[in-house]
């Protein structure tokens, strides 16, 4: 079996029961081990990872993103899908939807960043991020929707915030001025740094509630439990189709963007 596919569940998904043969493989990484969970799904080798942990436990801020990202490299990972519950800002997206992530906007703190940091052996890259996620495996989600009957929708631009707390309603007034559709908490990173790595990465938002101020109500964390537990099934249905649809072998350009990054 030469695909091998990396899986990040986010928030609400922390487990893929349709994988089989499950077993743990750790990766030792310059930034720590990592754990991962590999078996078969859909004909391809996967490594699947809980962002926050398999309790849910795991700040965004904490989440140590380098390390899981290298340990998907070493695990041979060329394609690597995320999943994202986010808020929305913009009613297009409504709650429940599945979205492709298309561009990002970045308000977090201190986050590493970059693989090697304030390290002068190793040449600064300055990478293209024009279109962050990679189109080839979009294009293999939007297939998996259409064969699976789910809908999804494209073009969102994500606001990547520090969290854990939600936002306020003026935090949310300002992003959607700058031209943002969903907010969360953790695709930053994640996203440039598979680039870096020089991995294929999309994420798949699932709207869990309406931003800040969008509704006149309060946002609780049950409401978006609740919904990620009404979509997991269809989630896990579309994960399956995408995995079954990316293209064994081939090349793309997200995976030679470092290479071009050097002055
Ligand atoms: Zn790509």
């Amino acid at each position: 079996m030469s695909k091998r596919v990396g899986i990040i569940g986010g928030t609400g998904i922390y487990t893929l029961p349709g994988i089989q043969g499950l077993h743990e493989e750790r990766y030792q990484t310059p930034f720590g081990d990592v754990a991962l969970r590999v078996g078969e799904l859909a004909g391809a080798s996967v490594a699947f990872l809980t962002r926050h942990g398999e309790h849910h436990n795991l700040a965004p801020g904490d989440i140590n993103v380098r390390a899981n990202i290298w340990a998907m490299r070493e695990f041979g990972a060329e394609q690597v899908v995320a999943t994202a519950c986010c808020g929305s800002m913009n009613p297009d997206y409504a709650v429940g939807d599945f979205v492709l992530l298309d561009q990002f906007l970045e308000f977090t703190k201190n986050r590493p960043a970059r693989f090697f940091e304030n390290d002068p052996t190793k040449p600064l890259l300055h990478i293209d991020y024009t279109d962050p996620y990679c189109r080839t495996i979009g294009a293999c989600v939007k297939r998996a929707a259409e064969s699976a009957g789910l809908q999804v929708k494209e073009g969102a631009t994500y606001c990547c915030t520090q969290g854990p707390r939600f936002e306020t309603r003026a935090e949310i007034r300002m992003m959607r001025i700058l031209g943002g559709d969903l907010v969360g908490h953790t695709n930053y990173p994640e996203v440039v740094l598979a680039r870096e790595a020089g991995l294929c990465y999309a994420a798949i938002a699932i709207v869990s509630n309406m931003a800040a101020g969008i509704l006149d109500q309060p946002i609780t964390a049950e409401e978006c439990k609740t919904v990620m537990s009404q979509r997991f099934e269809a989630l896990q249905k579309l994960l399956e189709g995408t995995v079954a649809m990316l293209p064994e072998g081939g090349d793309c350009a997200c995976r030679h963007a470092a290479d071009k990054a050097i002055l």
